[in-house]
């Protein structure tokens, strides 16, 4: 039998999972389990939902057994089954797409970093195996297969005997090392701990079989062992409990084993609604996005079980965009479990419900800012771009739901505030919220439109994600308070007089400030300023297009032709505006030079790009040269 590859990501990640970087192995039971539970899930959703399919629900078991001699382990169900295709595309590959960024000399921690955001699944079973094997037959096909594989080097699948549709997977235990102890899985005590610590949940049986002690003569104490199979987990869902009686440390086993993740959510939200709508569910905010997260194959949506059935898995019409990162499990006993997806999708409960979920989420995560800063703050980190997106989709429409959640930094506290924390500092006679933007903090700092704003003692929110501006621009002002980009012209800082002196310059120079003008083409107009302390220029916007923003719309795929209307600002007071008011007088290609140069300079300061980089070279080393 010729030996397949397995593809090339695969088989990478099977040789972290071989040479087994995770020191928790015990988890391969629960992945196993797991698979097995969806398998059953499956199946019994269709004999619901399709009147050829008929199946027994009490029927429906996994069963699990293990074989000292042989060193194996047996994970079966009556599930749906896997037919040859399936095996060799589910077992075959990696069922995330996405690309795994393997290093040379990669740290451990990096290594189990990049597993876990692939999801352990199936292949964990390779760090206690030397061998599986996963003897299946698909409910939907006459024929079995058998696949086999010793890691890495590749898989067999040939057809196989077994009767029964679904699936089993025996594990080949690897041999104990001086450090490792396989063997102890071959023990009906620890097996029958995993379950009940990992898997008490799952909503099929688990059975095993086990040892009871009888006393076989009670006067002389002595014992017989009889073996019975048993069922090891309680099958309660979790979210049937009352969450009073629920340790924590199961809700973040549940969560790990259910959306495979090696990290313990972030914040748990458990609801049990009654009233308008019924439901109970459990709701997790993950502490890193997954791998796949900002990319189009992720699929938002929690899974929807109707009175402990499982109906849809990833139901996305329970969860707003914006909260598209919030993993769960919704059970409510207000929908058939025979609705189709067109009638879910208009189903008023379902609406209902998703809208009490998406408040609910939304006030926790409310609360979490306030009480809880530091893990906020580490939330917003990673999903934080996600909420400002959903402030300027749809036109804005959620922007009086998200305002309260999204945070910027702050010039004077130099972390992230809130919008709120910002009005409620302003000093007085301070009408405006400031902000300026930038590629990092750093840069923004420097930039002289900063300068006369930090001047007056007024707190700047830098923007350095490039939906910052869009989002503030979405949410046009908080609580009265209009935004100002530091950058736009006519900020309205200066005092009278200043203002004046600036108005006096303008005029007297004008015929040397509309030359300037033409000379550039790009800028509508060139003007003095006595706002900037020591820069000599700057490039300042105004209308509704900002520097920044022609950046993001310059970056997109297809030129909108969007372009910010700008100004060159020349700072009055500068040594360079004496320079320039005399060549004007008296040397008019020297005046056309600098003039170039000026304007290249504030586009450099701006972030912009030099059409003519080589000639602004030269010109400048003409000057320097003098
Ligand atoms: P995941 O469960 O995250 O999708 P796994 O690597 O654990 O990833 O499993 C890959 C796929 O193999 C599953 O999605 C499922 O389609 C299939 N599979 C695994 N175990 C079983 C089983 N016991 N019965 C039927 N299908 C299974």
């Amino acid at each position: 039998m010729k030996k397949k590859e397995f593809k090339s990501e695969s088989k990478r990640l099977l040789d972290l999972m071989i040479n087994s970087i995770y020191t928790n192995k015990d988890i391969f039971l629960r992945e196993l389990i797991s698979n097995s539970s969806d398998a059953l899930d499956k199946l019994y959703y269709r004999s619901l939902t399709d009147k050829k399919v008929k199946v027994n629900k009490d029927k429906l078991a996994i069963n699990l057994s293990f074989n000292e001699n042989d060193r194996t382990i047996t994970i079966s169900d009556n599930g749906c089954g896997m037919t040859k295709e399936e095996l060799e595309s589910n077992l075959g590959t990696i069922a995330k797409s996405g690309t795994l960024q393997f290093k040379e000399n990669m740290s451990k921690d990096e290594k189990i970093d990049i597993i876990g955001q692939f999801g352990v699944g199936f292949y964990s079973a390779f760090m206690v195996s030397k061998k599986i094997v996963v003897n299946s037959k698909s409910f939907d096909s006459d024929e079995a297969y058998s696949w086999e594989s010793e890691g890495a080097d590749g898989y067999t699948i040939t057809p196989s005997d077994k009767k029964d549709y679904g699936t089993d997977i025996t594990l080949f235990l690897k041999d104990d090392t001086e450090n490792e102890d396989y063997s102890k899985y071959l023990n009906e005590y620890e097996l029958k701990g995993l379950i009940k610590k990992y898997s008490d949940y799952i909503s099929f049986p688990i059975k095993m079989e086990v040892t009871h002690h009888h006393l076989k003569d009670e006067e002389k104490h002595e014992y017989e062992d009889h073996k019975e199979i048993e069922t090891i987990n309680s099958m309660v869902p979790l979210w049937k409990k009352n969450s009073k009686d629920v340790e924590d440390s199961e809700y973040e086993n549940f969560y790990m084993d259910k959306f495979s993740d090696y990290d313990k959510p972030l914040k748990v939200i458990t609801s049990n609604v009654e009233g308008l709508c019924t439901y109970k569910s459990i709701l997790f905010i993950p502490s890193h996005a997954p791998s796949d997260y900002y990319s189009q194959e992720y699929e938002k949506g929690l899974s929807l079980y109707t009175n402990g059935v499982l109906i849809m898995d990833k139901c996305a019409d329970l969860l707003p965009d914006y909260f598209s990162f919030v993993k769960g499990v919704v059970d409510t006993e207000d929908l058939s479990l025979n609705i189709s997806r067109e009638m879910l999708q208009e189903s008023h409960s379902l609406k209902l419900i998703a809208k009490n979920i998406e408040s609910k989420i939304r006030k926790e995560l409310e609360t979490m800012m306030k009480e809880d800063k530091e893990t906020y703050n580490s939330f917003f980190k990673t999903f934080g771009v996600q909420l400002k997106y959903g402030v300027y989709n749809n036109y804005g429409a959620d922007k009086d739901k998200l305002k309260d959640l999204v945070m910027f930094y702050s010039s004077k506290h130099e972390r992230l505030i809130s919008l709120k924390e910002y009005v409620d500092e302003m000093k007085d006679g301070q009408d405006k919220i400031y902000y300026a933007s930038g590629s990092s903090i750093t840069k923004i700092d420097s930039m002289p439109q900063v300068e006369q704003v930090k001047d007056k003692d007024y707190d700047i929110l830098y923007l350095t994600d490039y939906v910052d501006e869009f989002c503030i621009t979405a949410i046009s002002e908080y609580e009265g308070k209009k935004f100002a980009n530091v950058e736009n012209g006519d900020l309205d800082l200066e005092t009278e007089e200043e203002k004046e002196e600036t108005k006096k310059d303008n005029e007297s120079y004008s015929d040397l400030l509309k030359d300037m003008a033409s000379e550039i083409k790009d800028v509508s107009e060139v003007k003095f300023t006595n706002k900037l302390k020591k820069h000599p220029v700057c490039l300042t916007s105004k209308g509704d297009v900002s520097i920044e923003m022609q950046k993001v719309f310059d970056a997109m795929p297809n030129d909108l032709g969007i372009k910010a209307e700008t100004i060159l600002e020349i700072n009055a007071k500068h040594p360079i505006a004496d320079k320039i008011k005399e060549l004007y007088k008296n040397d008019k290609d020297e005046f056309a030079k600098y003039t170039k140069i000026l304007y290249s300079e504030a586009r450099i300061i701006a972030g912009l790009p030099i059409d003519n980089p080589t000639e602004i070279s030269n010109l400048i080393c003409d000057c320097l040269s003098k």
